[in-house]
């Protein structure tokens, strides 16, 4: 079991290599519950599907998929994991159009391998009955309707791709697979203001604690 925080599970094997981790969370919730954040790349359902089997986790208790974004490393395994668990599935309204390819996506990064229609469209500040309660922010920049998700008692930030943990420091995803650099910006200085105690990042990290200086300190050198 990977139980990284209490509650917080990193799902194992949805790496598709050891240089490029992909962090996909499962979350508990205070009920019999869970909530998935992000399903992985293509293929990542079978990864995801044994890890709920060896928990004895019933696919059908996963209440709610969050996707922080289009690129498929985060929405690969949507559909085949919407489908096994017939769980809700959550994206920022912007984002949600990109996600069923309506319009196609067109930025730098890889889009969905396939259009999905995800059923609950989010926008900035709206309030989600999952792991406690969270709570989305629009973080655009990475892409238009890029989504981190917090949860406040705990101080936990789920930062999808709007940070970047590359095995020496933290920094902002690197620019090649990046919509707009100057957004993404003003997104980390916003989040900075959170005082989030854990950041856990999608790529490389996660930081389960000690998160608010590695935050600021990336924040000053931008
Ligand atoms: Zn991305």
């Amino acid at each position: 079991m990977t139980e990284i925080l209490p509650g917080v599970h990193q799902v194992e094997g949805v790496d598709p290599s050891p240089d490029f981790s992909t962090h996909v969370y499962l979350l508990k919730d205070p009920g019999s519950t869970w909530t998935l954040v992000d399903t992985g790349l293509p293929g990542s359902e079978t990864a995801i599907a044994a890890y709920l089997k060896r928990h004895s986790i019933a696919p059908s208790s996963v209440a709610r998929i969050l996707l922080t974004h289009l690129h498929r490393d985060h929405t690969g395994a949507l559909a085949a994991v919407a489908g096994l668990t017939k769980a809700k599935t959550f994206a920022h309204w912007l984002e949600a159009a990109y996600i069923a390819c309506d319009p196609p996506y067109e930025g730098p990064g890889s889009p969905p391998a396939e259009p999905f229609h995800v059923t609950e469209r989010l926008k900035d500040g709206d309030s989600i009955d999952g792991f406690g309660g969270l709570v989305a922010y629009h973080t655009p920049g990475h892409t238009p309707g890029h989504t981190a998700y917090y949860q406040p008692d705990r101080k936990i930030l789920f930062s999808g791709d709007l940070f970047f943990g590359n095995g020496k420091e933290l920094t902002l995803t690197p620019k090649e697979y990046t919509h707009d650099g100057p957004t993404a910006i003003v997104s980390a200085r916003r989040v900075a203001t959170l005082g989030a105690e854990s950041l856990l990042t999608y790529h490389g990290g996660p930081f389960p604690k000690g998160a608010g200086p590695l935050v600021h300190g990336l924040v000053k050198r931008l």
